[in-house]
Protein backbone atom coordinates (compact mmCIF):
# COMPACT_ATOMS: atom_id res chain seq x y z
CA UNK A 1 0.00 0.00 0.00
CA UNK A 2 1.82 3.34 1.16
CA UNK A 3 5.41 2.94 0.65
CA UNK A 4 6.89 4.42 3.88
CA UNK A 5 10.32 5.00 3.00
CA UNK A 6 12.80 7.43 5.54
CA UNK A 7 15.06 8.88 2.83
CA UNK A 8 18.61 8.62 3.81
CA UNK A 9 19.79 11.68 3.45
CA UNK A 10 23.50 12.42 3.59
CA UNK A 11 24.12 14.82 6.47
CA UNK A 12 25.63 18.29 4.82
CA UNK A 13 25.92 21.21 5.91
CA UNK A 14 23.41 22.49 2.94
CA UNK A 15 20.36 20.34 4.63
CA UNK A 16 18.01 21.59 7.44
CA UNK A 17 17.47 19.37 10.31
CA UNK A 18 14.06 19.04 9.52
CA UNK A 19 14.69 17.61 5.63
CA UNK A 20 16.88 14.90 6.98
CA UNK A 21 14.48 13.35 9.57
CA UNK A 22 11.68 13.71 6.16
CA UNK A 23 9.73 10.65 5.69
CA UNK A 24 8.61 10.39 2.09
CA UNK A 25 5.64 8.45 1.16
CA UNK A 26 5.11 7.29 -2.03
CA UNK A 27 1.28 6.89 -3.73
CA UNK A 28 0.97 5.29 -7.19
CA UNK A 29 -1.88 6.24 -9.62
CA UNK A 30 -3.28 3.61 -12.10
CA UNK A 31 -3.99 4.98 -15.58
CA UNK A 32 -4.67 3.31 -18.76
CA UNK A 33 -2.81 3.27 -22.28
CA UNK A 34 -0.24 6.16 -22.93
CA UNK A 35 -2.24 7.50 -25.90
CA UNK A 36 -5.71 7.18 -24.16
CA UNK A 37 -6.85 10.73 -21.32
CA UNK A 38 -6.32 8.63 -18.09
CA UNK A 39 -3.28 8.62 -18.76
CA UNK A 40 -3.11 12.26 -18.59
CA UNK A 41 -5.23 12.05 -16.16
CA UNK A 42 -2.74 10.77 -13.33
CA UNK A 43 0.13 12.64 -15.18
CA UNK A 44 -1.65 15.77 -13.68
CA UNK A 45 -2.90 14.75 -10.34
CA UNK A 46 0.85 13.88 -9.70
CA UNK A 47 2.21 17.06 -11.09
CA UNK A 48 0.32 19.11 -8.85
CA UNK A 49 0.53 16.84 -5.59
CA UNK A 50 4.46 16.40 -6.39
CA UNK A 51 4.79 20.72 -6.97
CA UNK A 52 3.76 20.40 -2.77
CA UNK A 53 6.30 17.17 -1.70
CA UNK A 54 8.66 19.97 0.19
CA UNK A 55 5.32 20.61 2.43
CA UNK A 56 3.90 17.12 2.26
CA UNK A 57 6.40 14.87 1.73
CA UNK A 58 4.00 13.14 -0.31
CA UNK A 59 5.80 11.60 -4.34
CA UNK A 60 3.23 10.66 -6.38
CA UNK A 61 3.86 8.76 -9.77
CA UNK A 62 1.00 7.44 -12.42
CA UNK A 63 2.14 4.65 -14.68
CA UNK A 64 0.35 2.85 -17.94
CA UNK A 65 -1.89 0.60 -17.14
CA UNK A 66 -4.18 -1.81 -18.89
CA UNK A 67 -6.91 0.45 -17.71
CA UNK A 68 -9.78 0.56 -15.65
CA UNK A 69 -10.54 -3.15 -14.25
CA UNK A 70 -6.54 -3.92 -14.44
CA UNK A 71 -6.65 -0.48 -11.86
CA UNK A 72 -9.14 -1.72 -9.65
CA UNK A 73 -7.96 -5.03 -9.23
CA UNK A 74 -4.63 -3.68 -8.32
CA UNK A 75 -5.97 -1.15 -5.64
CA UNK A 76 -7.67 -4.35 -4.34
CA UNK A 77 -4.62 -6.20 -4.13
CA UNK A 78 -2.83 -2.81 -2.64
CA UNK A 79 -0.52 -2.96 -5.69
CA UNK A 80 -1.70 1.04 -6.02
CA UNK A 81 -3.24 3.37 -4.05
CA UNK A 82 -5.12 5.20 -6.12
CA UNK A 83 -6.79 4.83 -9.83
CA UNK A 84 -8.55 5.62 -13.13
CA UNK A 85 -12.09 3.77 -13.74
CA UNK A 86 -15.02 3.83 -15.45
CA UNK A 87 -18.07 4.21 -13.23
CA UNK A 88 -19.81 1.15 -14.28
CA UNK A 89 -17.02 -0.49 -13.44
CA UNK A 90 -16.83 1.04 -10.26
CA UNK A 91 -20.36 0.32 -9.41
CA UNK A 92 -20.46 -3.75 -10.39
CA UNK A 93 -16.78 -3.97 -8.34
CA UNK A 94 -18.50 -1.71 -5.40
CA UNK A 95 -21.54 -4.28 -5.88
CA UNK A 96 -20.27 -7.45 -6.49
CA UNK A 97 -22.18 -7.81 -9.87
CA UNK A 98 -21.67 -8.18 -13.61
CA UNK A 99 -17.92 -9.15 -13.99
CA UNK A 100 -17.69 -8.77 -10.08
CA UNK A 101 -19.91 -10.89 -9.27
CA UNK A 102 -19.08 -13.11 -5.64
CA UNK A 103 -15.98 -10.48 -5.53
CA UNK A 104 -17.64 -7.30 -4.19
CA UNK A 105 -14.68 -4.87 -3.46
CA UNK A 106 -16.11 -3.11 -0.59
CA UNK A 107 -13.50 -1.46 0.66
CA UNK A 108 -13.66 0.93 -2.80
CA UNK A 109 -13.98 4.15 -2.04
CA UNK A 110 -14.75 7.13 -4.53
CA UNK A 111 -12.96 10.36 -4.75
CA UNK A 112 -14.29 12.47 -7.44
CA UNK A 113 -15.90 11.63 -11.24
CA UNK A 114 -13.32 13.69 -13.94
CA UNK A 115 -14.91 13.41 -17.92
CA UNK A 116 -17.06 11.63 -19.79
CA UNK A 117 -16.51 8.61 -22.01
CA UNK A 118 -18.19 7.48 -24.75
CA UNK A 119 -18.42 4.35 -26.11
CA UNK A 120 -16.33 4.81 -29.53
CA UNK A 121 -16.35 2.31 -32.25
CA UNK A 122 -14.10 3.50 -35.27
CA UNK A 123 -14.03 1.71 -38.11
CA UNK A 124 -11.99 2.29 -41.38
CA UNK A 125 -13.80 3.88 -44.37
CA UNK A 126 -13.36 1.44 -46.71
CA UNK A 127 -15.39 -0.62 -44.67
CA UNK A 128 -18.89 -1.24 -45.20
CA UNK A 129 -19.32 -1.11 -41.63
CA UNK A 130 -21.93 1.97 -40.98
CA UNK A 131 -23.58 0.90 -37.82
CA UNK A 132 -22.91 -1.03 -35.21
CA UNK A 133 -24.67 -4.41 -36.59
CA UNK A 134 -22.49 -4.05 -39.78
CA UNK A 135 -19.48 -5.28 -37.33
CA UNK A 136 -20.46 -8.82 -36.77
CA UNK A 137 -18.35 -11.06 -39.64
CA UNK A 138 -15.82 -8.57 -39.70
CA UNK A 139 -12.38 -7.60 -37.72
CA UNK A 140 -12.70 -5.62 -34.66
CA UNK A 141 -10.10 -4.84 -32.16
CA UNK A 142 -12.16 -5.47 -28.93
CA UNK A 143 -9.51 -3.94 -26.27
CA UNK A 144 -7.27 -5.61 -24.20
CA UNK A 145 -8.28 -7.41 -20.70
CA UNK A 146 -8.02 -5.16 -18.05
CA UNK A 147 -9.09 -2.41 -19.98
CA UNK A 148 -12.80 -0.79 -19.14
CA UNK A 149 -13.84 -0.75 -23.02
CA UNK A 150 -13.13 -5.47 -22.97
CA UNK A 151 -15.44 -5.20 -20.42
CA UNK A 152 -18.24 -2.84 -20.93
CA UNK A 153 -17.80 -4.79 -25.08
CA UNK A 154 -19.03 -7.70 -23.70
CA UNK A 155 -21.74 -5.91 -21.49
CA UNK A 156 -22.73 -4.63 -24.98
CA UNK A 157 -22.71 -7.59 -27.16
CA UNK A 158 -23.94 -9.76 -24.24
CA UNK A 159 -27.23 -7.03 -24.12
CA UNK A 160 -27.17 -7.85 -28.16
CA UNK A 161 -27.69 -11.45 -27.65
CA UNK A 162 -24.15 -11.80 -28.81
CA UNK A 163 -20.72 -13.04 -28.61
CA UNK A 164 -16.77 -12.33 -29.92
CA UNK A 165 -17.66 -15.28 -31.52
CA UNK A 166 -19.46 -12.99 -34.17
CA UNK A 167 -16.74 -11.57 -35.39
CA UNK A 168 -14.33 -12.66 -37.99
CA UNK A 169 -11.72 -11.78 -35.58
CA UNK A 170 -11.36 -10.56 -32.14
CA UNK A 171 -7.94 -9.08 -31.00
CA UNK A 172 -7.02 -7.40 -28.11
CA UNK A 173 -4.62 -5.13 -28.86
CA UNK A 174 -4.21 -2.00 -26.58
CA UNK A 175 -4.77 1.17 -27.63
CA UNK A 176 -1.60 2.28 -28.41
CA UNK A 177 -1.26 -0.39 -30.77
CA UNK A 178 -5.17 -0.69 -32.00
CA UNK A 179 -4.92 2.85 -34.08
CA UNK A 180 -1.90 1.17 -36.08
CA UNK A 181 -3.39 -1.84 -36.75
CA UNK A 182 -6.42 0.02 -38.36
CA UNK A 183 -4.56 2.21 -40.57
CA UNK A 184 -2.49 -1.26 -41.36
CA UNK A 185 -5.69 -2.72 -42.44
CA UNK A 186 -5.35 -5.69 -39.88
CA UNK A 187 -8.35 -5.00 -38.11
CA UNK A 188 -11.95 -3.33 -39.91
CA UNK A 189 -12.63 -1.45 -36.54
CA UNK A 190 -11.67 -0.60 -32.79
CA UNK A 191 -13.26 0.24 -29.80
CA UNK A 192 -12.80 2.24 -27.30
CA UNK A 193 -14.35 4.08 -23.85
CA UNK A 194 -12.36 7.39 -23.96
CA UNK A 195 -12.70 11.05 -23.79
CA UNK A 196 -12.90 13.15 -26.44
CA UNK A 197 -10.58 14.82 -28.65
CA UNK A 198 -7.57 12.23 -27.72
CA UNK A 199 -4.57 11.43 -29.71
CA UNK A 200 -5.55 7.68 -30.21
CA UNK A 201 -8.46 8.34 -32.01
CA UNK A 202 -6.87 11.30 -33.81
CA UNK A 203 -3.87 8.24 -34.63
CA UNK A 204 -6.90 6.55 -36.24
CA UNK A 205 -8.44 8.94 -38.06
CA UNK A 206 -5.72 10.98 -39.35
CA UNK A 207 -3.35 7.36 -40.62
CA UNK A 208 -6.10 6.28 -42.46
CA UNK A 209 -9.56 7.35 -43.70
CA UNK A 210 -12.07 6.60 -40.99
CA UNK A 211 -15.03 7.43 -39.61
CA UNK A 212 -16.85 6.79 -35.98
CA UNK A 213 -20.01 4.91 -36.28
CA UNK A 214 -23.36 5.58 -33.83
CA UNK A 215 -23.85 2.99 -31.20
CA UNK A 216 -27.80 3.07 -30.67
CA UNK A 217 -30.64 0.97 -31.15
CA UNK A 218 -32.70 -1.26 -28.14
CA UNK A 219 -30.49 -2.75 -27.13
CA UNK A 220 -28.66 0.64 -25.83
CA UNK A 221 -31.93 2.15 -24.85
CA UNK A 222 -32.74 -0.59 -22.61
CA UNK A 223 -29.04 -0.78 -21.01
CA UNK A 224 -29.24 2.77 -20.33
CA UNK A 225 -32.67 2.87 -19.37
CA UNK A 226 -31.80 0.10 -16.58
CA UNK A 227 -28.31 1.22 -15.16
CA UNK A 228 -27.80 4.12 -14.22
CA UNK A 229 -24.03 4.91 -15.09
CA UNK A 230 -24.81 4.50 -18.71
CA UNK A 231 -26.37 7.79 -20.39
CA UNK A 232 -26.76 8.57 -24.41
CA UNK A 233 -23.66 10.79 -25.86
CA UNK A 234 -23.02 12.75 -27.94
CA UNK A 235 -19.23 12.88 -29.76
CA UNK A 236 -19.55 16.30 -31.38
CA UNK A 237 -18.49 16.28 -35.22
CA UNK A 238 -15.31 18.29 -36.63
CA UNK A 239 -13.19 16.80 -33.88
CA UNK A 240 -11.53 14.09 -35.82
CA UNK A 241 -10.34 14.20 -39.58
CA UNK A 242 -13.06 13.21 -41.81
CA UNK A 243 -15.84 13.67 -39.40
CA UNK A 244 -17.88 16.61 -39.40
CA UNK A 245 -21.16 14.83 -38.36
CA UNK A 246 -22.04 14.36 -34.78
CA UNK A 247 -21.63 10.85 -33.22
CA UNK A 248 -24.73 9.15 -31.77
CA UNK A 249 -23.62 6.75 -29.01
CA UNK A 250 -24.15 6.12 -25.33
CA UNK A 251 -21.26 6.55 -22.29
CA UNK A 252 -20.02 6.56 -18.97
CA UNK A 253 -18.06 8.91 -16.61
CA UNK A 254 -13.97 8.02 -15.83
CA UNK A 255 -13.78 9.04 -11.99
CA UNK A 256 -10.83 8.75 -9.37
CA UNK A 257 -10.86 6.02 -7.09
CA UNK A 258 -8.92 4.70 -3.68
CA UNK A 259 -9.18 1.91 -0.76
CA UNK A 260 -10.59 2.98 2.76
CA UNK A 261 -7.22 1.46 3.42
CA UNK A 262 -5.82 4.24 1.57
CA UNK A 263 -5.05 7.13 4.96
CA UNK A 264 -7.66 9.67 5.25
CA UNK A 265 -4.88 12.78 5.12
CA UNK A 266 -3.27 11.47 2.06
CA UNK A 267 -6.03 11.38 0.16
CA UNK A 268 -6.97 15.36 1.45
CA UNK A 269 -3.77 16.30 -0.01
CA UNK A 270 -4.11 14.72 -3.41
CA UNK A 271 -7.88 16.17 -3.58
CA UNK A 272 -6.09 19.65 -2.21
CA UNK A 273 -3.67 19.46 -4.93
CA UNK A 274 -6.61 19.07 -7.32
CA UNK A 275 -9.27 21.75 -6.55
CA UNK A 276 -7.03 23.97 -5.19
CA UNK A 277 -5.11 23.93 -8.30
CA UNK A 278 -8.75 23.53 -10.80
CA UNK A 279 -8.20 26.14 -13.48
CA UNK A 280 -4.66 24.81 -14.14
CA UNK A 281 -5.77 21.03 -13.83
CA UNK A 282 -8.61 21.68 -16.19
CA UNK A 283 -5.99 23.17 -18.71
CA UNK A 284 -3.74 19.97 -18.88
CA UNK A 285 -6.15 18.09 -21.35
CA UNK A 286 -9.03 19.37 -23.91
CA UNK A 287 -11.00 16.63 -22.10
CA UNK A 288 -11.32 18.24 -18.91
CA UNK A 289 -12.32 21.79 -20.18
CA UNK A 290 -15.82 21.16 -19.37
CA UNK A 291 -15.24 19.80 -15.87
CA UNK A 292 -17.04 21.34 -13.05
CA UNK A 293 -16.44 20.54 -9.20
CA UNK A 294 -19.83 20.11 -8.18
CA UNK A 295 -20.56 17.77 -10.83
CA UNK A 296 -17.47 15.68 -10.02
CA UNK A 297 -18.08 15.04 -6.49
CA UNK A 298 -21.01 13.37 -7.47
CA UNK A 299 -22.10 12.56 -10.85
CA UNK A 300 -21.00 8.63 -12.03
CA UNK A 301 -19.78 7.60 -7.81
CA UNK A 302 -21.03 4.69 -7.05
CA UNK A 303 -19.06 3.67 -3.62
CA UNK A 304 -18.91 6.06 -1.03
CA UNK A 305 -16.64 8.88 -1.13
CA UNK A 306 -13.38 8.15 0.79
CA UNK A 307 -13.47 10.02 3.86
CA UNK A 308 -9.90 12.23 3.02
CA UNK A 309 -12.24 13.46 0.42
CA UNK A 310 -15.33 14.01 2.08
CA UNK A 311 -13.47 16.56 4.78
CA UNK A 312 -11.82 18.16 2.00
CA UNK A 313 -15.31 18.91 0.04
CA UNK A 314 -16.50 20.19 3.67
CA UNK A 315 -14.19 22.50 4.35
CA UNK A 316 -14.92 23.88 0.80
CA UNK A 317 -18.56 24.17 2.03
CA UNK A 318 -19.76 21.79 -1.15
CA UNK A 319 -21.53 19.20 0.69
CA UNK A 320 -22.94 19.34 4.67
N1 LIG B 1 -11.84 3.82 -20.38
C1 LIG B 1 -10.61 3.12 -20.63
C2 LIG B 1 -10.47 2.01 -19.61
O1 LIG B 1 -11.19 1.95 -18.68
C3 LIG B 1 -9.39 3.99 -20.59
C4 LIG B 1 -9.49 5.26 -21.37
C5 LIG B 1 -8.28 6.14 -21.27
O2 LIG B 1 -7.18 5.63 -21.04
O3 LIG B 1 -8.44 7.34 -21.40
O4 LIG B 1 -9.62 1.16 -19.71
Amino acid sequence: MINLKITALAATAALCAQAATAQERFITIGTGGQTGVYYVVGQSICRLVNRGTSEHNLKCTAPSTGGSIANINAIKAGDMDMGVAQSDWQYHAYNGSSEYEGDAFQDLRAVFSVHGEPFTVVARADSDITEFDDLFGKRVNVGNPGSGQRATMDVVLNAMGRSTEDFALASELKPAEQSAALGDNKVDAIIYTVGHPNGSIQEATSTVDARLVDVTGDAIDTLVEDNPFYAKATIPGGLYSGNDEATETFGVKATFVTSAEVPDDVVYTVVKAVFDNFDRFKRLHPAFGELAEEDMISAGLSAPLHPGAEQYYRERGWIE
